[in-house]
């Protein structure tokens, strides 16, 4: 039996995570994990929305008492202009409370949480790709401080995404990480077992390689840091303190990290 539903077949629930596909999503079984750690009694499940339905989804969301959503892959630049309150220099929203109809992003302050977790501290950052997630963290990581560059495979598109976040990022040429304490992979390419080019012989010995994406496997990016001797991590604390911000934003109440951390191992 699968376990996400149609959005035209709602079922009962209180909060779920919409995107399309949805099936991969990790986010039920975290969720589920806190509500039972505290014995909140809530439902949440995924729910597939295609883009071009997603405001027609939204309505039929709203009217079947949903308290709040998440929202993932490729609805959160839609969940920016369908809510009220997100930052318009990241442009999108992951995390949405029916209520007010209000939006925030959670993954860029997710991020950081991480980052300060591993004793990062502001430094020169590289950051690989200029899709939703880069330009969340670019903005996230230069309010923070942090010196960012940015590298994409067409280029145009991270001089778009600079101009939108109105940050002082400079766009590379080629993907060179000299003088770079971070370098973090916000590029898809690992979804298709693939990783962005990178002058590895140029990344500093002792810089953090981050991917963003997580799998029970290594990751390519990983990887490749791994035979270089670089220390390396994957998105996974990323997904579990977008989440807890997210639960802590609907319930008002503290993550129970723990348990959530488990449903992800
Ligand atoms: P987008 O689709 O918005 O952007 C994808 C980016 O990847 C583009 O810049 C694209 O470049 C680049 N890209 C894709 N394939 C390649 C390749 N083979 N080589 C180089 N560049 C490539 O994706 P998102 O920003 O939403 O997501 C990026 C990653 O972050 C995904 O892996 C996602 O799973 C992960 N993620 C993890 C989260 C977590 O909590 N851990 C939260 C959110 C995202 P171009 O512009 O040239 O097409």
């Amino acid at each position: 039996m699968r376990d996400w539903f149609e959005w035209r077949s709602l079922p009962n629930a209180n909060f779920a995570v919409i995107g399309d596909p949805i099936s991969h999503s990790r986010s039920p079984g975290m969720h589920t994990a806190a509500y039972e750690a505290l014995a909140l009694g809530y439902r949440y499940v995924a729910i597939r929305v295609p883009l071009e339905e997603f405001s027609q989804a939204m309505d039929a969301i709203t009217k079947a008492g949903y308290l709040g959503v998440n929202v993932t892959l490729p609805l959160k630049e839609a969940a920016f202009d369908w809510a009220a309150g997100g930052d318009p220099r990241m442009g999108a929203v992951n995390t949405i409370r029916i209520e007010d109809r209000s939006g925030i992003n959670t993954d860029a302050p997710g991020f950081l949480r991480t980052l300060t977790e591993l004793g990062v501290r502001p430094c020169r950052v590289m950051v690989l790709g200029a899709g939703g997630s880069a330009r969340a963290l670019c903005v996230a990581l230069h309010d923070a401080g942090y010196d960012v560059c940015l590298f994409n495979r067409t280029p145009e598109r991270a001089h778009q995404l600079v101009r939108d976040s109105k940050c002082d990022i400079k766009v590379l040429d080629s993907p060179d990480p000299t003088s770079c304490g971070l370098v973090i992979n916000a590029t898809s390419a690992g979804i298709n077992q693939d990783s962005p080019n990178l002058l590895w012989e140029r990344v500093e010995r002792d810089a953090l390689a981050y991917d963003l994406l997580y799998s029970q496997e290594p990751t390519p990016f990983l990887m490749e840091a791994a035979n270089r001797g670089l220390r390396g991590v994957d998105g996974k604390r990323m997904l579990l303190m977008q989440g807890a911000l997210a639960f802590e934003w609907w319930t008002g109440q503290e993550a129970p990290q723990e348990a959530m951390m488990k449903a992800l191992d």
